[in-house]
């Protein structure tokens, strides 16, 4: 099935770009299913860094990544995403094929802690500026709690603002499934072209 949720959406662009050896950086480590991804694609010699700012999530995401055998491929880093241009190493800025963010609150835990716009757009920002030539960010939105669709509606005007030369920004929804309240945005660097 090509027209998927907006999720599988997402890992399936992430998918084509990731190299081995590649970095990247999940900004909302969660339960740690999108750093596994991530970590799958970047084995056996690429690197994740995992953001979050609560250790319950940052300790599932420990979990899960040991169980996967991919321990040894993550960083992880109990820090908002919107230090993300402090927190991933000086080395690696610039480096860094993808950036990924499954906005929200951890499914299974406190849903009054959320991501928000604010701190996302900032997040969103910091994360264009760490990415290698043809890197992208992949962004799944969910509009069906508290404050969702503001930020849904944030991050859709921050993609539509950027400039066309050097970026392509996409989104992704299903609209014929009733309630449905998944939003995904991709958003890929053009590289510059050489002077002639
Ligand atoms: N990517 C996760 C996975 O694969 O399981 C799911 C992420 S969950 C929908 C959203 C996460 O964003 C929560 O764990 C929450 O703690 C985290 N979060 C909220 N505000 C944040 C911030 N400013 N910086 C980083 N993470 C944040």
């Amino acid at each position: 099935m090509l027209a998927t949720a907006a999720l599988t959406f997402s890992q399936a662009l992430l998918a084509r770009i990731l190299r081995p050896g590649d970095i990247a950086v999940d900004a909302t480590a969660g339960n740690g299913h999108d750093a596994v991804f991530l970590a799958r694609h970047v084995a056996p010699n690429g690197l994740v860094h995992c953001l979050d700012i609560q250790p319950a999530a940052l300790d599932s995401t420990r979990a899960r990544l040991a169980a996967a055998g991919l321990a040894d491929m993550a960083r992880l880093h109990d820090a908002g995403h919107e230090r993300l241009g402090d927190i991933v190493p000086a080395a690696d800025r610039g480096r860094v094929r993808a950036v990924v963010f499954n906005l929200g609150y951890l499914p299974g835990g406190d849903a009054t802690v959320t991501t928000r716009p604010v701190t996302t757009l900032a997040a969103l920002e910091a994360a264009r500026r760490v990415l290698c030539p043809g890197g992208a960010l992949a962004v799944v939105c969910y509009t069906g709690h508290p404050g969702g669709a503001d930020e849904a509606r944030a991050v859709a005007a921050w993609c539509a603002g950027l400039p066309f030369a050097a970026w392509r920004a996409a989104r992704y929804e299903l609209v014929n499934k009733p309630g449905d309240a998944i939003v995904s945005f991709f958003v890929e660097n053009i590289p510059a072209r050489p002077a002639a």
